[in-house]
Formats: structure tokens, sequence, C-alpha cells
């Protein structure tokens, strides 16, 4: 890295690569450690695995590669903390998870500096993730006193009333693409519900959630609230799906590792909440500020390299402008500037790892193949700022319903457009997929808009809009996408159990059996 260091282009390169090696440093002479019974701690059998960063392939340093054995002492600690985790007031869990939300905020540039090397996501976008992961603290921990509220249901001769309880120790499973924001985003609701948690981050980016348990002491978590095993999916991964004390799995990554873990889960009876994949329309009408949403489908495909669920990774636009909206599309996608993802000012950085550039760059031979106009990339740069997984912002104009292209998730910087004609012809398009996580939809007719929006396979559908999250708002998709919704009480219907309480008002007639 000092090598990478003495070949930056720009002063703001140099200083955050000589930043970020501060924080590297203690990685590299003790890898990434499991974070058990608040303690730092290896694998039961000693097994490690490389840890690389995209932008050079090259091994930095050693994570702990987490066994069954591992996961069985995370989950025994997450069951005893859980005995008082659930007596602690609300207040006091709200305290701590916003003593969370200062400690990330204290470190936010080291997060995402961190982030940034290990995932390849350019550090601009790193800052701001590092500060919605706090954002998510805050944000669960001002419910935290309501968690367990029910509601009043009388009857003529009973009182029943429900209250909601926390279902118990669960699993956590996240993906490398956001990786620090993403954990926060399923562990702050659970802990604001009572639930402790045992952690299995995604084996290609696991620095940050390190960082995160860590932190999270540091701001006065108790020990065994929550714990984080490294490793693999099908070892540390499959047996936290596994184990009996884990009462529900809150899973992100892709559709066909969802479905595994229903099956890994069924002899336990797991509870799981599912955010998988996504093929998501962008439908653009004529009437529409097309200026905007050339903005909104630009930012929403090629920030996070594209490496992000609800990306606009298919633009639906009605054919009378369809060439000239390819045209405005195209001319932006030239822009978008390839760089070292620690250059603030890079809006693309290299792929997560090798094998995701070899599966992003064969849909741009599938392109070809299948007759696709290549209108912007469709390769690698001929310069990369260094030897990583770089791809060129790339659009694919013109493909029709059935292309592959435009059947499955690519998961990078890839656009693909399709034309329709009749708003019933855009619904057919938009919805002959396997998935429905987001939409977007773009007029300027209201009732279009809403027929649309009604119409349309997807969790959550915005209108003349990118996608901008409201927390309290429910997160979540459809079909291949997903299975439940996340966000404000979304959040606490799956992390806690509601309990009903029925009272006797009176001497109300009990049948005499026996007499
Ligand atoms: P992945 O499914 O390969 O891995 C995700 C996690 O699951 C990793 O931690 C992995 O180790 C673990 N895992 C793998 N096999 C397992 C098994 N058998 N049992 C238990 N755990 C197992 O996904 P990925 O490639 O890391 O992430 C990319 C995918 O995530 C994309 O499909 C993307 O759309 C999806 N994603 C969805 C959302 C959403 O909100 N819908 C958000 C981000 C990413």
């Amino acid at each position: 890295m000092n090598e990478q260091a003495a070949k930056a282009t720009t002063p703001e390169l140099a200083s955050n690569i000589a930043a970020l090696e501060t924080h590297l440093a203690r990685f590299r002479r003790d890898g990434v450690k499991h974070f058990i019974a608040g303690e730092s701690c290896s694998s039961s059998d000693g097994g490690t695995f490389d840890v690389a960063s995209p932008i050079d392939n090259l091994p930095f340093c050693k994570a702990e590669r987490g066994t069954a054995d591992d996961i069985a002492r995370a989950a025994v600690s997450a069951k005893q903390a859980f005995k008082s985790w659930r007596q602690m007031e609300g207040a006091a869990r709200q305290e701590i998870l916003h003593a969370i939300a200062d400690k990330i905020i204290e470190h936010a540039d080291e997060i995402a500096l961190l982030e940034s090397y290990d995932t390849g996501q350019p550090f601009r976008f790193m800052r701001k993730a590092a500060e919605r992961g706090a954002a998510n603290f805050r944000f669960f921990a001002d419910r935290a006193p309501q968690a367990g509220d029910g509601l009043a249901l009388p009857a003529s001769e009973h009182m029943n009333y429900t209250v909601r309880q926390p279902i118990g120790p669960v699993g956590v499973i996240t993906p490398w693409n956001t990786p620090f924001m993403l954990s926060t985003w399923k562990i702050a609701p659970a802990l604001a519900a009572g639930c402790t948690v045992v952690h299995k981050p995604a084996e290609w980016s696991p620095v940050t959630a390190t960082r995160l348990a860590e932190l999270m002491h540091e701001a006065g978590l108790p020990p065994g609230v929550l714990n984080t095993v490294h490793g693999f999916g099908e070892d540390a991964g499959k047996a936290l799906t596994e184990h009996p004390d884990i009462k529900a799995i809150a899973f992100v990554g892709e559709s066909a590792t969802g479905s595994a873990i229903q099956v890994q889960g069924a002899p336990t009876l797991k509870r799981v909440h599912f955010e998988l994949g996504g093929k998501n329309p962008v439908i653009v009408f004529a009437d529409a500020d097309l200026e905007r949403a050339v903005d909104a489908a630009i930012f929403m495909i090629y920030s996070l390299n594209g490496e992000r669920c609800t990306s606009s990774s298919r633009v639906i636009v009605e054919r009378s402008i369809h060439d000239a909206f390819v045209e405005k599309l195209a001319d932006r996608a030239r822009q978008i500037k390839v760089g070292h993802p620690l250059d603030p000012a890079t809006w693309l950085g290299p792929l997560i790892h090798p094998r995701h550039l070899e599966k992003v760059t064969s849909y741009f031979d599938i392109a070809r193949d299948e007759g696709v106009d290549v209108k912007v990339g469709g390769r690698r740069p001929e310069k990369p700022p260094t030897d990583g997984n770089y791809v060129e912002a790339t659009l694919f104009a013109g493909a029709t319903a059935n292309m592959r292209v435009a059947q499955e998730e690519i998961f990078g910087p890839v656009l693909t457009t399709l034309a329709f004609d009749t708003e019933e012809d855009a619904l057919e398009i938009a919805n002959n997929v396997p998935y429905g996580l987001a939409a977007y939809i773009w007029t300027a007719d209201v009732s279009r808009a809403l027929r649309m929006s009604h119409g349309v396979d997807a969790g959550m559908v915005w209108v003349n809009s990118q996608n901008v999250r409201h927390l309290p708002s429910p997160f979540g998709g459809v079909k291949a996408s997903g299975i439940g919704r996340d966000g404000g009480d979304y959040s606490f219907d799956f992390y806690m159990e509601t309990k009903n309480i029925c009272l006797a008002l009176g001497d109300h007639r009990i049948p005499k059996l026996g007499l």
C-alpha cells in the first residue's frame, strides 16, 4: 500500500491512503478476529482465510474461519446475554444504542476508509454509508422504549391485550456490497427489540464487522449481546441457520442462498427474513421530467459500483423517446469516472472480487451474443488506476424482455434499456422477471403513476424519485426478492413475538363438565 501511496495521483488520495494505513496496521498484524462474549478471539480449530482488497486482489491480512463450534460458542453467549438484555428497560437500551451511534460518527472516516479498501466502494459513498449506519442506531434507539407495546382488544366479558416480546437470540447474515451499513440495518432493530445477535459477515468484506463489534462494546453494549463470527457461508453461515438456540435468521444476499437457508433452517423452524436480489425497472413515460429521470437512473446504477440491490438495472422507456433518452444516458455514462476507490473524486471503483468481475464481464459477451447495442463501456478500462477489478460504466440499449441482460441480476455498473408502447406493455415487461424488489416510475400524470404503482410487482415503488429511504417506511421485496419487511415497526414484527393476554372482567359463564 505504501507503494500505492507513492503512485497516488492526487494529494487527497495520498492523504486517504496514509490515513487508511494507520487503521489497517492492526489488521495486517493481528488479522480479523471473531468477537464472542465481549472478547476478541480466534477460531476453535485455528483456521483462517485470506482477505484481499479489490484494489489489487493481494491478501492484506487473515480473517478467522469460523466453525460450527465457534457458532455454538457465540450462540451460548447470545443465549446467556438474552436473559438480562431482554429485561433491561427500553430507555436503557435506547441510551446504549445512541452511544453506539455516537461512536460510529466519531469513527466515520476510519470506517469509510476501511470499508472502501475492503470492498472497492468509492470513499465518497462509504462516508455517507457510515453516517447512515449511525442513523439506523439512532432511529431504532428511539423506538426501543415502545417496542413492547401492544393493543387493547376489549370484549364484553374479557379484556384482551397484547404485548410484544423479543423472540430470542437471532442470527444476522450479511453480504459484501455495503457491509457496514447493512449490518447496522439488521443489528440495530434486533437490539432495540431486546434480542441478542450472532452476526456472520460476508467473507469477501469482513473488516468493518469486527470494527462495529468493538465500537459497540466500547459504547457500553454488555458482553454477549452482539457476537460476530467470521467465516464462509457453507460452514459458519450454515451452522448459524441450523443452531437450535437461534430463533430467527435475518439474511441479506442472493436469492439462491435464501432458498438454501430456508431448507437449512426448517428442522429448527427458523423464522426468516430475506432481503434478496433485484432487477428493478425504471419506467419512463414521454411526459416525465426527463432530465431528472436521467439523473436518477444514472445515480441508481453507477453509484456503489452498481453492487446495489435497489439499482436501476432496467430502464424501460416509452418508444417515442427511447432513442433520445438512451443518448442522454450514454452522454452521462461516458463521464462516469472510474478510479481508485479511496480517491474522493472517484465515482466507480473496482468490483468486489475477481469471481464477481468474471460474472459481470460475462454479460458483456452475452449482450453481444444477444445482439444488444453496447452503447457505452462493455469492457474493462484500458488504463486502470491499479491492477484491480475495474470495469467501465456500461449501457446496453434496446434489449428485449426475454434476453438474459434484461432478466438476470448482473449486480454491477451495467444498465439495460428496453422500449415500450403502452402502459400494459410497460407493466408486462416490468413484471416479466423473477424479482420484485424496487420499481421507479417517471411520469407527470398522477393517475397513471398510481395505476402503474399498483400494477408493478415490487415491494417498494418510487414515483419521480430515486431511492430515498425513510426509515419508518417498509423495505423489502416480493417474488424472488425477499420475504418480510424491515423499517420502523415492521422490523419489530420480525424480531418480536406478539403475546395475547386475556383477563376475565367478571363471572362470565364457564361450562361445567362432569357435574
Ligand atoms: P450471498 O448470498 O452469496 O452471501 C450473503 C451471505 O450469506 C454471506 O455472508 C455468505 O457467507 C452467506 N452464505 C452463503 N451461503 C450460505 C449458506 N448456505 N448458509 C448460510 N449463509 C450463507 O450474497 P452476496 O453475493 O454476498 O451479496 C450480493 C447479493 O445480495 C445480491 O443478490 C444482492 O441483490 C443482494 N442484496 C440484497 C439486498 C436487499 O435489501 N434486497 C441488499 C443488499 C444485497
